[in-house]
């Protein structure tokens, strides 16, 4: 991941600070801009979920793509929808028929924001379909997967996007800045964690009924793994990107189990540590037993923190210097606007954010996954 540029607002706290001496005191991330008038991209979220309700309304804000259409395996969702973002009834489909959406001009990008062993077949029909696709994270349950679905999207000639939506938010980008231009120096440790005690399991009870189709997360063979695979995946995202580094090596350990009842295929929680080549460390965790959201870095003249850090924000930190205190936007527009650019500008999907990037965290989640049920030390080459 390259250095980054773009700038944010540090509100300094105290004299003789240590970001007196550094360019932190920097113009808003969102100086206006004259509004984008061209024409728009045809996006057709694929998977009415939760997170599907938050992209609608990150394509309601957006400047450069409009919801077109929707792919459902519920009709009554298929209805409701088209009503209320006004759809032409062409424009939605079901999982049988996915794949005529070859034959419609109309959609342009097919967003996939299914449970994630979906994430390969159907990036793989809207690519043989001639869409543009973004998949959520993780890209897939196993880095095989998305090979595959690099090979397909490379094959049709379209392009393929991850939803990091991080790497679009203005908190975000300004630690990545801290980390990679070493605004305090190398960071030499750093920690992160995202856990939530009952995220989308329903309830606090036990006794959640692992047949029921919405707890697909429980599942190893429709999650591919627990946490680390869903909220892990923005720690190991988070130690990447602030440092500018691919991990060498990584350990893991499995646990603490609260609930063993539940958790009968996948992790409830795990720690990780992954050893960097500039010498720095980062240990990480995350949870479905129980709630974290930060991230802190030591660097050898200061450090940076947030919490909530990883999460959906607002984020709010600081540093050794000051308050971290910028204003929060709508992640999913800023993401989806971004991506839109490089597909309406024809330009490829850089590399922090297309498939090569799924497929990096997905190797890594793979080792620690790996290290974790051997106990040992696994080497990423
Ligand atoms: P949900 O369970 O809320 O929604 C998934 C949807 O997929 C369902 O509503 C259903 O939609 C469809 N679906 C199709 N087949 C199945 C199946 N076999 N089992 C269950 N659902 C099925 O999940 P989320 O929206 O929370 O997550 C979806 C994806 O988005 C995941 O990959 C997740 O990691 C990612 N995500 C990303 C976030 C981010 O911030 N970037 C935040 C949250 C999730 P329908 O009824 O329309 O068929």
């Amino acid at each position: 991941m390259s250095a980054l540029t773009r700038r944010g607002f540090l509100e300094k706290l105290g004299a003789g600070s240590v970001a007196a001496s550094l360019p932190l005191l920097l113009p808003s991330v969102h100086a206006a801009t004259a509004p984008y008038n061209g024409p728009k991209l045809n996006v057709a979220l694929c998977g009415l979920g939760n997170y599907a309700r938050m992209l609608a309304e990150g394509l309601q804000a957006s400047q450069y793509c409009r919801l077109a259409g929707v792919v459902t395996g519920h009709a009554d969702k298929a209805a409701a929808w088209q009503q209320q973002y006004q759809l032409p009834p062409q424009n939605i489909y079901n999982y049988n028929n996915f794949d005529g959406i070859a034959h419609n001009p109309n959609i342009d990008v097919v967003y996939i924001v299914l449970p994630n062993f979906l994430h390969k077949p159907f990036t793989i029909r809207a690519a043989q379909a001639g869409k543009h696709v973004i998949t959520e994270k993780p890209m897939a349950t196993t880095a095989a997967d998305c090979e595959a679905m690099i090979a397909a999207c490379n094959k049709a000639g379209v392009q393929l996007a991850v939803g990091y939506r991080m790497h679009f938010e203005p908190t975000q980008q300004e630690i990545m800045r801290l980390g990679q231009q070493k605004a305090f120096g190398p960071v030499r440790y750093l920690e992160a964690g995202l856990g939530y005690k009952t995220y989308n399991l329903a309830d606090a009870n036990d006794m959640v009924d692992i047949n029921d189709d919405t707890q697909w997360r429980l599942h190893k063979t429709k999650a591919g793994g627990g946490p680390l695979m869903d909220l892990g995946v923005y720690c190991v995202q988070a130690a990447r990107y602030v440092l500018g580094e691919e991990p060498v090596a990584v350990t893991a350990q499995f646990g603490p189990v609260h609930h063993a009842q539940r958790f009968t295929q996948v992790e409830e929680s795990i720690t990780w540590q992954m050893q960097f080549p500039g010498g720095a460390a980062a240990n990480c965790t995350s949870s479905y037993g129980f709630n974290i959201d930060k991230l802190y870095a030591s660097a050898d003249d200061g450090y940076f923190e947030l919490s909530p850090a990883l999460s959906h924000g607002p984020f709010t930190g600081k540093t050794s210097a000051g308050i971290l205190n910028i204003p929060p936007i709508n992640q999913q527009a800023s993401q989806l606007d971004a991506m839109a650019q490089y597909i309406i500008n024809k330009q490829p999907m850089p590399a922090h954010i297309n498939g090569s990037e799924g497929l990096r965290d997905i190797r890594i989640i793979e080792a620690i996954y790996k290290a974790a049920q051997t106990g040992g030390v696994v080497k990423l080459v």
